[in-house]
C-alpha cells in the first residue's frame, strides 16, 4: 500500500485489451488488494452453466454489454466482502456512466471512495493484434499472448499445465463489435472521471512492465501534485 492511502479503491479503464487484466494482477499483489474482474466472474458463472451463465454467454459472444442492473447486483455482492475492506482494483467494471454512478452509490454506502480512476491508453490497431493472440488457462485464468507473452512451452499454463484456450469472443467480428460498444458506452467515463479530478492517464502501448511503472507514479501521488 503507498503511504498517502488508508485504501486503495482503483478502476482500471480503457479498451478490450488494453492490458487491464494482465496489470491488475500485478498491481494486486503489490499493493495486497483483490483484483476484481466481472469478465472474470461472468466467465466463472458461464463455467458453471447457471443461468446468469447460460444468459450471459449469448451476450458476451456477440460482444454485447450485460444489463447495469445484472451487473450492480454482482458488484455489489463482491465489494461487499470483507477482503475489498482495504481497497480494490476493479477491472472491467464500471463499462457505462449507469454503472458509474451504481458504484459510487455502493461505494458511499460501503464507506469508501474511489481514489483514482487509471486509463490504460491503446489505438485501436493494437488492440486487434493483441486479442487476437491472446490465449487464456482455463482453469486459473493466467491471461497469455502468442507473441507478447507465450507460456514457456508454447501451449500450457505455466503454472497449471493444461492447454491454453482462446475466448470465443477474441474473433475479429466480435472484437469490432467490443471495440464499437467501448468507443460509444464505456469511453463517456474518461470524461465523467476527468471531471472529477480523478482521472490519470498511461500509455498502455509500452511494455507491461513499463506500463506498471507508469500506472505505480500515476497513482502514487494525488492528483494535480
Ligand atoms: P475485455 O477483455 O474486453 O476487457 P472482459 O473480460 O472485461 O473483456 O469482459 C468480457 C465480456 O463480459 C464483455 O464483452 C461483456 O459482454 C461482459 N462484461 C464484463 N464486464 C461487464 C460490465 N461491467 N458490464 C456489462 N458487461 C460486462
Ligand atoms: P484486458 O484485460 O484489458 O482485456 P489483457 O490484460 O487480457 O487485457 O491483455 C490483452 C492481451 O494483450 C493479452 O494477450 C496480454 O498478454 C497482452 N498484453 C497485455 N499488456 C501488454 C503489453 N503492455 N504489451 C504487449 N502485450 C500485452
Ligand atoms: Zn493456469
Amino acid at each position: 500500500m503507498t503511504s498517502i492511502y488508508r485504501s486503495l479503491n482503483l478502476v482500471l479503464l480503457g479498451p478490450p485489451g488494453s492490458g487491464k487484466g494482465t496489470q491488475a494482477k500485478v498491481l494486486s499483489e503489490k499493493y495486497q488488494i483483490p483484483h476484481v474482474s466481472t469478465g472474470d466472474m461472468l466467465r466463472e458463472e458461464v463455467r458453471n452453466q447457471t443461468s446468469l451463465g447460460i444468459r450471459a454467454k449469448e451476450i458476451m459472444d456477440r460482444g454485447e454489454l450485460l444489463p447495469d442492473d445484472v451487473m450492480a447486483a454482482m458488484i455489489l455482492k463482491r465489494l461487499d466482502r470483507e477482503d475489498c475492506a482495504r481497497g480494490v482494483i476493479l477491472d472491467g467494471y464500471p463499462r457505462t456512466v449507469e454503472q458509474a454512478q451504481v458504484l459510487d452509490g455502493i461505494l458511499a454506502e460501503l464507506g469508501r471512495t474511489l481514489e483514482r480512476v487509471v486509463l490504460v491508453d491503446v489505438p485501436d490497431e493494437e488492440i486487434v493484434r493483441r486479442l487476437g493472440g491472446r490465449r487464456s488457462c482455463p482453469r486459473c485464468g493466467r491471461v497469455y499472448h502468442v507473441v507478447y507473452n507465450p507460456p514457456k512451452d508454447g501451449k500450457n499454463c505455466d503454472d497449471c499445465g493444461v492447454p491454453l484456450i482462446q475466448r470465443d469472443d477474441d474473433r475479429e467480428e466480435v472484437i469490432r463489435e467490443r471495440l464499437r460498444q467501448y468507443h460509444e458506452k464505456t469511453a463517456p467515463l474518461v470524461d465523467f472521471y476527468s471531471n472529477r479530478g480523478l482521472l490519470v492517464s498511461v500509455d498502455g502501448s509500452q511494455s507491461m512492465e513499463a506500463v506498471t511503472a507508469s500506472i505505480m507514479e500515476a497513482i502514487g501521488s494525488p492528483v494535480g501534485q
